[in-house]
């Protein structure tokens, strides 16, 4: 055996000598079940029962599980063309995909990343180039209090400074930061907090800004806290009167999470560059895409070489990934209601839940639901009660994964009426039996 065997307690936890999975501690994590197959919102595994995936499996997987329409396009596009370097050939796929989203989102340019955290990155580099080739820099970037904008170090420096970032802390820029007003069925402080914010956000941006970032609508890892529309409204206001630009990170938010194809049309905005990644497409390959207003780009164009965005990455619109994003966008135009009618689907059964003691601060926007667990002892991520009902709802056939003492349910737009109502009834029975 060779010097680094593992001790026998992490062999123990089913992971095997050699897998390093995201966010676990694995001497701490249960046991994984191995997945072997997956059809609309189920999970099936070598052993024992399917699982309804209410999570859409970390949030991405947006039609169901191996949806066929798409199965068969990155198929197709596969036989025909894999990859080709996109510095110096374009390919159908992408064009069609530049296309079709500049024609949703309003901004004409596209640029291709990876994934979610790539994506926000791009954005944060142009904004901060923009400024930097129109000779006026500006360096204060504004970002909230709870938010969560991907695991590299540019996204990590603008999401919310926690355990998770604590390593990397000094190595991480500045960024200013604002409480994040979230609100709830029933919450009567809202004007108050809501204000509060913007005259804080107004006393930052006498410091020239070149962005503001945020997740419009429903902030995700940090406890899907969502915001009025109203507030978004005057925050872009107050942003543009002090001529910085409006990042809207859409990695989790867009393609009908929110009820609309994107939260910041729901919430009538009209951001300078959008981040997408996570359901864009349909959840079957990693991709990130950048959208920016012309406006942006123009800056970006001429002679001069210093003037040119120098990122890319290998797999710049690899012709699989956008041959599924197109797939999930036909089927996203082919049945709109399946997201525009989501949110009618959730409330009655959250509004029945939410009767329950255990459950505070119900709130709905689109296909995402959540509350928190009325809990003792600490708050946040590392509370326990919510592993706790994790069990108790995976025992009776739902996959949950409460963000400490949040739980939410965010199921792909194929789940059944009986799937979703099992769903809170897992949780109902869950909740009485804690
Ligand atoms: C998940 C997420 C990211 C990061 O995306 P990855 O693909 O995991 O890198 C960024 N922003 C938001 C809002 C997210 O939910």
């Amino acid at each position: 055996m060779s010097s680094f065997d593992p001790p026998s307690n992490i062999e123990l936890q089913g992971w095997g000598p050699n897998l390093w999975p995201p966010f676990t501690q694995i001497a701490t994590a249960t046991t994984p079940k191995r997945a072997v197959a997956g059809n609309g919102a189920l999970l099936m595994f070598d052993d024992g029962p399917p699982l309804i995936d209410a999570i859409s499996s970390w949030w991405v997987t947006l039609h169901g599980h191996s949806n066929p329409v798409i199965a068969k396009a990155i198929s197709l596009q596969a036989e025909a063309l894999e990859q080709v370097i996109f510095a110096d050939f374009t390919h159908p796929q992408a064009e069609n995909l530049a296309h079709r989203l500049s024609q949703k989102t309003g901004l004409s340019r596209l640029f291709f990343s990876d994934n979610g955290s790539t994506a926000v990155e791009v954005a944060l580099k142009i904004a901060c180039q923009w400024w930097y080739n129109k000779e006026e820099p500006r360096h204060q970037i504004i970002a909230f209090n709870g938010a969560y904008h991907g695991d590299t170090f540019g996204s990590m420096a603008v999401g919310e400074r926690n355990l998770f970032s604590a390593p990397f802390e000094n190595m991480l820029f500045p960024v200013s930061r604002l409480p994040w007003p979230s609100t709830w069925w029933e919450d009567n402080n809202l004007d108050k907090k809501e204000k509060d914010v913007l005259s804080q956000l107004e006393k930052l941006l006498t410091v020239p800004t070149a962005a503001v970032i945020l997740e419009p609508l429903v902030q995700g890892a940090g406890g899907m806290a969502m915001v009025r529309n109203e507030f978004l409204q005057r925050l872009e206001k107050i942003v543009r009167q002090a001529g910085a630009l409006l990042i809207a990170d859409e990695v989790l938010t867009g393609f009908g999470r929110c009820g609309k194809l994107f939260a910041f049309q729901r919430a009538k905005l009209k951001p300078d560059l959008i981040s997408l990644s996570k359901g864009l497409t349909g959840g079957f390959l990693p991709m990130g895409v950048t959208m920016a207003s012309e406006n942006i780009f123009q800056a970006f164009t001429g002679e001069d070489p210093k003037h040119t965005l120098w990122h890319g990455h290998s797999f710049t619109a690899n012709p699989l990934g956008c041959a599924a994003a197109n797939a999930s966008l036909d089927l996203l135009e082919k049945n709109p209601e399946l997201f525009e009618d989501f949110e009618s689907r959730h409330r009655p059964l959250l509004q029945e839940l939410s009767k329950h003691p255990k459950v505070k601060r119900p709130r709905l926007k689109g296909t995402i639901a959540a509350f928190d667990l009325d809990v003792e002892g600490t708050k946040g991520y590392l509370n326990d009660t919510g592993k706790a009902l994790k069990r108790h709802v995976i025992e009776a056939g739902v996959f949950i994964r409460p963000l400490g003492d949040i739980v939410y349910l965010l199921p792909p737009l194929c789940i059944t009426d009986s799937q979703l109502e099992h769903c809170y009834d897992s949780i109902r029975k869950g909740l009485d039996m804690m």
